[in-house]
């Protein structure tokens, strides 16, 4: 697709070929965060808005309700919605804005008010999966003049409860539906591990497997005796592995025993940068803690690693850290309640630096058995539902492409990250939008934050106003 086929954002309001006039009829999918809040945003413009939401309103937040946020309450809602759920409920009383928030108290906090607003609540459709969107006449591959394809309406087809399909057709179409129930594979290389395709799906309706195997850092504290001599894993190097890690130190503790195998390699400082003006004290807290320790308990080898079984006195085998460890199989043992893991450490080697006699170390692999496994290895995007789109995405990190330049050029906290350009925000497909976690794709440090903006971009384009913002126009 040349340039001169995309409008320039200069262009007046009027000639503007994305805009549309009232009433015109938007399809949000995702009841998450954003998708709540773009919902808020076009029904209060006077737009005709569907939100799809799959399970239960902000379906993801729930899985991760027990976890601490790092972000305050400042930077976890929009001035839009806080005027929506204090006109339902007067009585409403919203947290400091300086307030660290778990995600249970951002869900009944704001969230879950957000979604009775008027303005959400007759939006919302729980239960409504979406399963494709497409535009209503024109494939991927059809070479048709840009602006025909951005006349043209889209189709969203969904799955209800029952398993019944159906579809509406849309003028616009919102993208919020994120990446946290998208967890990457689990095996060396992204590849799924023998025996997680089918662990995955019996998972999903198997409580014993359920309460096994976590996406996120357990909640240890609710119960910390149910963990008490037993084994855990946890496989990943994002904030959640080092949340699962420093938390059943923390609150464990005493009994019991647990290996955190890293799917990279760990420097001497540890695994995690931190920056010395670090504007959020929990994540310099959490990432403090897990650096000092990894320091600590790191083995070298998987060979290194002592069974709880062989521990006896030894109180350095209680934790365990290894480097560039994924999983080769994992197997769940109804009789035992327990997983048998094999885990596999390969030798992460510089070619550029190796004398010409080098030999390749053989990997190392280990089978152990855990009664508990936490994967966080961080999640990935869901390219099949819009797979008939141009949706140009980084191939490294699924992050959308329009985002790839000024994501790179920003060297702060990604905190601090400013939308300056709408055409950050804007696809080939005109009046098709990807908005929240799901823009960013792999890249690690998403903020709430950061989606709003996209969400006042994205109506600029759908208004056509270029210095449409509602959340600086609202008087509170
Ligand atoms: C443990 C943890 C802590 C975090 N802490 C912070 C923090 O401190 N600050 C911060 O700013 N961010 C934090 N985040 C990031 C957080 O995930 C986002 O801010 C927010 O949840 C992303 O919102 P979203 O609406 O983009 O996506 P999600 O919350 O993932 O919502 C997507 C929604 O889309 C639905 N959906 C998916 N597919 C479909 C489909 N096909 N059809 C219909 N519906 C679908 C899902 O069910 C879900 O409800 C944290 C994340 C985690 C996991």
């Amino acid at each position: 697709m040349s340039q001169e086929q995309i409008p320039n954002w200069d262009r007046p309001a009027a000639d503007h070929p994305i805009a549309l006039e009232f009433p015109a009829t938007i399809a949000v999918i995702g009841g998450g965060p954003i998708g709540m809040e773009a919902t808020l945003y076009g029904r209060f413009l006077g737009y005709e808005v569907t939100l799809f939401e799959q399970g239960e309103v902000a379906d993801n937040v729930r899985q991760w309700q027990h976890a601490p946020m790092w972000t305050p309450f400042q930077y976890l809602h929009s001035r839009l919605g806080r005027l929506a759920i204090t006109t339902q409920n007067p009585k409403h009383v919203f947290p400091e804005l300086q307030c660290e928030q778990t995600g249970e108290q951002w869900l009944r906090n704001y969230l879950l008010p957000l979604a009775e607003t008027d303005l959400v609540a007759k939006s919302l459709r729980t239960q409504h999966r979406v399963l494709s969107v497409s535009r209503c006449h024109y494939s991927k591959q059809q070479a048709v003049p840009i602006e025909s394809r951005w006349q043209d309406g889209f189709v969203v087809v969904w799955q209800d409860a029952d398993g019944s399909e159906h579809r509406d057709t849309f003028d616009f179409v919102l993208d919020a539906s994120g990446t946290f129930h998208q967890q990457q594979p689990w095996g060396v290389g992204g590849s799924p591990a023998e025996g997680e395709t089918p662990l995955r799906i019996a998972r999903s309706h198997d409580p014993e497997r359920r309460d096994a195997l976590h996406f996120v850092a357990p909640d240890f504290a609710a119960n910390p005796s149910r963990w008490k001599d037993s084994r855990i894993l946890v496989l990943g190097d994002s904030p959640q592995a080092a949340q699962a890690a420093t938390q059943w130190t923390r609150l464990v503790g005493d009994g019991g025993q647990l290996v955190w195998a890293v799917p990279q390699s760990i420097g001497s400082d540890g695994l995690y940068p931190i920056s010395a003006s670090d504007r959020l004290p929990a994540r310099t807290r959490l990432l403090n803690a897990a650096n000092e320790l990894i320091r600590k308990h790191r083995r070298q080898s998987l060979t290194e690693l002592v069974p709880m079984e062989r521990m006896g006195c030894d109180s350095n085998a209680k934790i365990q850290v290894v480097a560039n460890t994924n999983l080769s199989t994992i197997l769940w043992d109804g009789q035992q309640k327990c997983f048998k893991v094999g885990l596999l450490q390969w030798f992460d080697v510089n070619w550029d630096t190796v004398p010409d006699d080098f030999e390749e170390p053989d990997d190392v692999a280990v089978m152990w058995e855990f009664d508990h496994v936490v994967v966080a290895l961080g999640h990935r995007v869901d390219e099949g539902l819009t797979r008939e789109l141009i949706v140009p995405r980084c191939p490294q990190t699924e992050a959308m492409d329009s985002l790839l330049k000024p994501l790179l050029a920003h060297r702060g906290d990604r905190l601090d990250f400013e939308f300056t350009d709408p055409c950050w925000t804007r696809t080939p497909e005109g009046r098709f939008f990807v908005l929240g976690a799901k823009s960013f794709g792999r890249h690690p440090n998403y903020f709430h934050r950061l989606g709003l903006q996209q969400i006042r971009d994205a109506f600029r384009w759908i208004v056509g106003r270029a210095n449409l913002d509602l959340e600086q126009t609202l008087q509170i």
